[in-house]
């Protein structure tokens, strides 16, 4: 008897029975354009081989002007066919099903060539488009239905048509930025228009026997986005012209809430796919932080989808839902959704990875094969760097001894894990426990290794990580200041009014921690009314009349940093965006370009630019130093004198810009090499 019911029992599409209810979402990994296609197949046969019920490929332009960016994959010619057939082959031969993507991004699409139904620029892109004339329009409709028939030839399962998040099709739907007054505007049945042409004319092409998902908006989250009652029409339309599912689509890329990042509550907007259960009599599908089968079982249970889509997750663990089947879903790796691998990697033209799993898309590269000579190695300190060596070095075949002088593994993972909205670091810190009680490295706690320790080791990781960077400040030593050590491990409680020195990731999590009593990530309807998030049936888009309604805030906070201009630049691509907006909502000051001059007791004085004018007191009960980080290197200094191999990685080897992502990578690929 499983544990997931619902999740794992088949669903039935007529031509074909998928057997269970899990879909690996769309993503965008750049494995296309490396046109290494072994590598892509790769990629996606091994997350068949982990049972999922079928994958949807990142999106394909149809044509040129809809690629996503100029160079954007595509099936545009046999060459291109013949080198998706190599993918759909080596997913079939591992007994999966895979459907094709088409996205045409319209006025989304980053390059000088993109079309729109009206001209009317997107805040998140530089390029205008062209608006398009009626042949325009029949050529977007044509090529897409192309492309939809070139990926049944190159032995494609089916095609997802991406009509959310404010792609083409989506701009086609909403007054926002459909301004036309012909055929293809106006009123809703003229704006429905082109998706339903779309739909009915590749159902046409592709013949019955083929999945045909239509990825829909539920809830735009923008001004002037589709009322509930449109999103309803739109579903049965959209069935009625041939889809065989539909997926949820929430918010379009430009909104200005959060839909997928770590701070977004875990199935935040199941609650909107519900309201469509009973509306169309195709399966539905539901997204968006759904990260575990406990989760996605509950929402099914729930009668909240059919199915559940899940992507993120595939890249943290290909083997998802392998390990549910066998009632081993505590070793499932977990997605943190923290997008620094991932999402955070496509808008750097990188190809993604994952922080957790650093074989993510670099399947045929970094393989954990059998180490021909076995070593005993000792890897000193239980960070993530050293987590992530030790792990692979076990699985290997090595014998790992792991220290650390903390009575639990984690390092800063256990600092991060106190930050509200990264709640799902408690479960990375746990997989990774249970992964080490389960691989038989000798795990040795509460011990401080020195180099006399460490002696008869074959090789020895140093894995120390860091110390907090000491900023000589005047009047440091004061009993109002506190580090960020203090107060994210509860040492010191800070009082009222606080000043932090330092805006990088720790100043902006330590200005989190301060300011909220709670954290709305674990309470969705408080996360819901901070963002302005409604009942799409009660307003437009489903935002919330009075806009976003954040709590008070628990203490008044000043964040503070040299170098001149807005802190919070450095921070994740796609999610930098969200620490300043939640921390601007809770009054946080964020003052640039200071000097500072001294601390007392009345709090931090500061000067301004370099001839230090402008003498300001910031008034502050406690300042808290996060000053950055240096290496903690006296272990590695000790051994290199010592008679044996030594291996310096994460933040003991480099702190600056030192993350998880660095430090689990260079764990993993030293690991790999030992
Ligand atoms: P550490 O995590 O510092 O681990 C070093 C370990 O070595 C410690 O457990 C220590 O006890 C042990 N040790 C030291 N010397 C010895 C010795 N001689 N013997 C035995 N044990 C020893 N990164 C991200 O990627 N994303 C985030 O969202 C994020 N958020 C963060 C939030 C906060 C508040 C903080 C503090 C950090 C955050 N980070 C984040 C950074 C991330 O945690 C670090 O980059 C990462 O932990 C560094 O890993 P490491 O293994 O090199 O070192
Ligand atoms: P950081 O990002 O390097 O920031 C250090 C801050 O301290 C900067 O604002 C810097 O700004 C200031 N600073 C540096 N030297 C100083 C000095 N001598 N005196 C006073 N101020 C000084 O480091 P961090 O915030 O400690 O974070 C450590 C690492 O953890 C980072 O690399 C980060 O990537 C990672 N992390 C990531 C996340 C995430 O969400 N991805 C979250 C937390 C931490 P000025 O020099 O302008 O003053
Ligand atoms: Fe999830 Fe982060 Fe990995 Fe992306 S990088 S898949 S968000 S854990």
């Amino acid at each position: 008897m499983t544990a997931y019911p619902h999740l794992l029992a088949p669903l039935d599409l007529g031509h074909v029975i998928l057997p269970n209810r899990v879909l690996m979402g769309s993503m965008h990994t750049g494995l296309e354009e490396t046109r290494d296609w072994n590598r892509v197949a790769e990629f996606y046969a091994e997350r068949a081989r982990g049972g999922v019920g079928l994958m949807v490929t990142g999106g394909m332009a149809p044509n040129l002007e809809g690629g996503v960016f100029p160079g954007a994959a595509g099936l545009f010619s046999n060459t291109d066919i013949a080198n998706h057939r190599v993918v759909t082959d080596r997913v079939h031969d591992a007994g999966g099903r895979i459907a094709m993507q088409v996205l045409h991004a319209g006025r989304y699409a980053y390059g000088p060539n993109c079309v729109a139904p009206s001209a009317i620029k997107s805040p998140i892109s530089p390029f205008p488009p062209t608006e398009l004339d009626e042949a325009g329009i029949e050529k977007q409709i044509a090529d897409i239905v192309t492309s939809a028939a070139r990926a049944r030839e190159a032995g494609y399962d089916g095609v997802e048509i991406m009509g959310s998040e404010g792609y083409f099709l989506n701009q086609f739907l909403v007054t926002h930025t459909n301004k036309r007054t012909d055929r293809w505007g106006g009123s809703y049945e003229n704006r429905m228009r082109l998706p339903l042409d779309v739909v009915r004319r590749v159902r046409g092409a592709v013949g019955d026997d083929f999945i045909l998902i239509y990825r829909l908006s539920m809830i735009d989250l923008v001004p002037g986005g589709s009322t509930w009652n449109e999103v309803v029409t739109l579903a049965r339309a959209v069935e009625a012209a041939g889809a065989s599912i539909l997926n949820t689509g929430i918010g379009w890329h430009e909104a200005r809430v959060p839909t997928i990042a770590t701070s977004v509550p875990r199935r935040a907007f199941t609650w909107v796919t519900k309201k469509l259960m009973g509306e169309v009599a195709i399966p539905v599908i539901t997204s968006n932080r759904i990260n575990t089968p406990e989760v996605a079982e509950a929402v099914l249970a729930e009668g909240c989808a059919d199915m559940v889509s899940m992507a993120r997750p595939f890249l943290a663990d290909a083997e998802f839902v392998r390990k549910a089947v066998e009632g081993r879903a505590g070793a499932i790796a977990p997605c943190i959704a923290c997008n620094q691998a991932c999402l955070d990697h496509t808008f750097a033209g990188k190809v993604s990875s994952c922080l957790v799993n650093p074989r993510a898309c670099h399947e045929t590269e970094l393989v954990y094969s059998s180490a021909k000579d076995p070593k005993s190695v000792a890897v000193v300190g239980a960070g993530p760097a050293g987590l992530s060596a030790a792990l692979v070095a076990a699985e290997r075949g090595h014998e790992v001894t792991l220290f650390d002088a903390d009575e639990r593994i984690g390092g800063q993972l256990n600092m991060a894990r106190m930050i509200p909205g990264k709640e799902e670091f408690h479960g990375l810190v746990e997989w990774y426990a249970r992964e080490v009680a389960a691989s038989g490295i000798d795990l040795k706690l509460r011990t401080r290794a020195d180099a006399e320790m460490l002696e008869g080791f074959d090789a020895v990781v140093v894995a120390t990580g860091v110390v907090p960077r000491d900023p000589q400040i005047e009047g440091q030593d004061g009993a109002n200041v506190a580090s960020y050590v203090d107060i994210l491990t509860g040492r010191v409680t800070a009082g009222e009014r606080v000043a932090i020195i330092g805006a990088g990731g720790i100043g902006f999590d330590v200005a989190e921690y301060l300011v909220e009593n709670h954290s709305p990530t674990e309470d969705l309807p408080s996360w819901l009314a901070e963002w302005g998030v409604t009942d799409p049936e009660a307003a437009r888009g489903g935002l919330a009349p009075d806009g976003p309604q954040p709590s008070a805030p628990a203490r008044n906070v000043t964040l503070l940093q040299r170098k001149p201009g807005r802190p919070g630049k450095g921070l994740g691509k796609t999610t930098g965006w969200i620490h300043r907006a939640s921390l601007a909502m809770k009054q946080v000051e964020m003052v640039g370009g200071v000097n500072y001059e001294r601390i007392d007791s009345d709090g931090l004085h500061v000067t301004f630019g370099p001839d230090r004018e402008n003498l300001r007191l910031i008034p502050a009960d406690t300042v808290v130093l996060c000053a950055g980080q240096e290496p903690r290197r006296d272990l590695a200094k000790a051994l290199s004198t010592r008679d044996v191999a030594v291996h310096v990685i994460g933040g003991a080897d480099v702190a600056a810009e030192l993350d998880a992502k660095r430090a689990i990578d260079q764990g993993a690929r030293l690991a790999a090499s030992l």
